[in-house]
């Protein structure tokens, strides 16, 4: 007998009116438990809509979406929208107390008929989010970056099996984000949760994501993990999403020594080798870009505009000529 699939959706549609179409088309999908899995896509593409169709906060128009083998009830048929096993956590923290300190906002969510287990429940949430500093601190007082740390410890203390993650790291800082992203990646290790998450920051789901989803105008066009898809994408529009990649039309990638067979050639970044060998050095930097322990090229060459990484800063100034071996590239 075939194992009950987890949470999975099956020829999910999901339109709304108006003259663009719009929201999600034949979506089916298996999350895979125990795992994070990202939902990628550009504005519009209809991530937060796939992800509240999984939820049960919306309803599909055709097709079905089940937990456990169990179909999820929409709005219209429950009193609570969502499915009781699983939390969502927004880039909205709109539902905190804001007067109330943070303890007693992530502990509210427990009930109080064991009192020393809520105390002992709330610490180790606060712990393991690494919040325990500002467990006393009223949430008005907080910036945007904690509160949505507040709104996630709120979310995992009642154990769901599944976290929604609708972009919640937008407000948090850079410096910040890799910790509740190593945090939440911890969580999930230790305790056997099951994220879905929605991200367009492509460094988030290369580190944070087992598995990606892409979409685009609300269809799936690809999946797998985030290795094999940043390596070897099947659609331009994956590439590009991933990664800052050179996007070459085929005149453009003759000056680079590329006879293409098909109609664009894509060259990440990091393919391309600097050399200084002079008679191959036709290139000229145009600008050199600081990135902290590294740089940005640009070069130009017959027309040809190409972004290369340079990790020994200060090598380069503008107006230097420069040859290039090109180590991959990619075709669509
Ligand atoms: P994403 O999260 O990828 O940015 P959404 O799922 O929010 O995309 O939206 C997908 C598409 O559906 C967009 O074109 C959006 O304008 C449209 N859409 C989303 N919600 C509604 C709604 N309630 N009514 C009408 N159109 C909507
Ligand atoms: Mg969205």
């Amino acid at each position: 007998m075939a194992e009950t699939p987890f949470l999975q959706a099956n020829s999910v549609s999901r339109t709304y009116g108006g003259d663009q179409p719009s929201g999600v088309k034949q979506i089916s999908l298996d999350i895979t438990p125990g795992k994070i899995t990202a939902i990628i896509g550009e504005s519009g593409s209809g991530k937060s809509t796939l992800l509240r169709l999984l939820y049960g906060l919306l309803s599909p128009d055709t097709g079905t979406v089940s937990f456990k083998g169990e179909r999820i009830w929409g709005p219209e048929e429950k009193l609570i929208p969502g499915h009781d096993a699983m939390k969502m956590v927004t880039q909205h923290t709109d539902d905190l107390n804001l007067f109330a300190r943070v303890w007693d906002n992530v502990a509210a969510q427990l009930p109080s008929t064991n009192v020393k287990l809520k105390e002992e429940k709330t610490e180790q949430v606060l712990t393991q989010l690494n919040m325990m500093q500002l467990a006393y601190k009223r949430v008005a007082d907080l910036s945007g970056g904690e509160k949505q740390r507040v709104a996630i410890a709120r979310a995992i203390i009642t154990r769901p099996e599944v976290l929604l993650l609708d972009e919640p790291f937008n407000q948090v800082d850079t410096s910040f984000r890799e910790g509740l992203q190593h945090d939440i990646r911890q969580i999930v290790k230790e305790t056997g949760l099951t994220v879905v998450m929605v991200s367009h920051d492509p460094a988030e789901v290369l580190s944070m994501a087992d598995e990606l989803i892409v979409l685009k105008q609300g269809e799936i066009v690809e999946t797998g993990h985030p290795k094999t898809l940043y390596q070897n994408p099947l659609n331009l529009y994956t590439a590009e999403l991933l990664t800052n990649c050179n996007v070459l039309t085929v005149d453009e990638a003759k000056v680079c020594g590329i006879e293409a067979g098909k109609e664009t050639v894509v060259i990440y970044p990091e393919w391309i080798r600097l050399n200084n060998i002079l008679k191959t050095s036709k290139w000229a930097v145009k600008q050199v870009l600081f990135k902290g322990f590294y740089e940005d090229l640009i070069l130009e060459h017959n027309g040809a505009i190409l972004r290369v990484v340079n990790d020994e800063s200060g090598k380069y100034t503008e107006g230097d000529m420069v040859g290039l071996k090109i180590k991959k590239w990619l075709e669509y």
